[in-house]
């Protein structure tokens, strides 16, 4: 009995050590180089009348030291799953989809019981629910741009099945491909023979601090641009509205704002279970730190961070 009290103290010593030691890493800026912003961007045609709204599908809440390094262990964080809908007289489409309305048997059905007590969630009405609900004709979505193909981002895919789903060839290859597993990724999300795929050539007109770009409606209002290391073709989307407001949606590249500010990774223990390619999120978490730094006036929102999104319009709210 005694010698099992004294392992299980060695353990919770080691464990206490090894949360504190992970929350405190920053991201060492001065190991990577600056990036230069482009001279040449899209002309934004001001002329055109389009709206942006977010769709909130559900949430966790989770301690914020789990959500980025030296975020506070004893301050609880709300991180949203949800959909931006984008109303463009070319075009309605959304950018990621949220928890679909089959979340609950994806989820069960694919992870493990540590894997759902680590991603739970509270689902909401998912975005075909929310559309439905307000009257708006869920057929209407021309597209789906999902940041990338991760099972809280893909899961709505089947919800619309006139809807083309938009990504790059690297990550329809990465998401087929035998590694990609849960508890990131849910093959039966995305894997039926009626989705209809289109696959994104970038165009190497830079963007801002990025060296290709996929201007979506041809007129400079919603610009797209490659965030690698999340997954492997993940997406990030300028929208550019006539009012002047900029935004800039990040994915999952990290999961609060003030990752970018600090800069800092997610967690060690969902960064292991979610991230890519370590070495290349670092690399472009620092590019958007710059990014942030020289353009203030750019609300940058990452896929997860409801503290970033509360303000922005809800649907059926929208704003222009
Ligand atoms: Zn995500």
């Amino acid at each position: 009995m005694k010698k099992f009290k004294i392992i299980s103290s060695v353990l919770l010593v080691a464990s206490i050590l090894f949360f504190i030691l992970s929350c405190k890493t920053t991201i060492d800026v001065s190991t990577y180089t600056t990036p230069k912003f482009s001279k040449k961007s899209y002309p934004i045609n001001q002329e055109v009348t389009f709206s942006l709204s977010i769709i909130e599908t559900g949430f966790a809440k989770t301690p914020e030291a789990f959500v980025y390094r030296g975020g506070n262990l004893f301050k609880t964080r709300k991180l949203s799953h949800v959909s931006v809908l984008i109303q463009h007289p070319k075009g309605t489409f959304a950018f990621d989809t949220g928890l679909g309305s089959e979340i609950k048997e994806q989820f069960h059905d694919n992870f493990s019981f540590i894997d759902r007590q680590l991603f739970k969630f509270t689902k909401l009405k998912s975005m075909k629910e929310m559309l439905v609900t307000n009257k708006f004709n869920p057929d209407s979505i021309d597209f789906i741009i999902p940041s990338h193909l991760h099972f809280d981002h893909a899961s709505g895919i089947k919800d619309f099945p006139n809807a083309t789903v938009w990504t790059t060839r690297e990550e329809y290859n990465h998401a087929i491909s035998k590694g990609a597993t849960p508890p990131a990724f849910i093959k039966e999300q995305y894997n039926a023979d009626f989705i209809k795929w289109k696959f994104l050539d970038f165009s190497t007109t830079e963007y801002e601090i990025f060296k290709e770009s996929y201007d979506v409606f041809n007129d400079g209002t919603v610009v797209l641009v490659k965030l690698p290391g999340h997954t492997k073709g993940s997406l990030g989307m300028f929208v550019n509205l006539k009012s002047g407001k900029r935004y800039f949606f990040t994915g999952d590249l990290t999961w609060a704002v003030e990752a970018f500010n600090g800069p800092s990774e997610k967690h060690a223990i969902p960064r292991r279970k979610v991230d890519g390619d370590r070495e290349n999120i670092k690399k472009t978490i620092v590019m958007i730190h710059h990014l942030i730094k020289e353009k203030p006036n750019l609300k940058v929102i990452p896929a997860h961070d409801f503290n970033a999104q509360k303000n922005i319009a809800h649907f059926p709210n929208v704003e222009w």
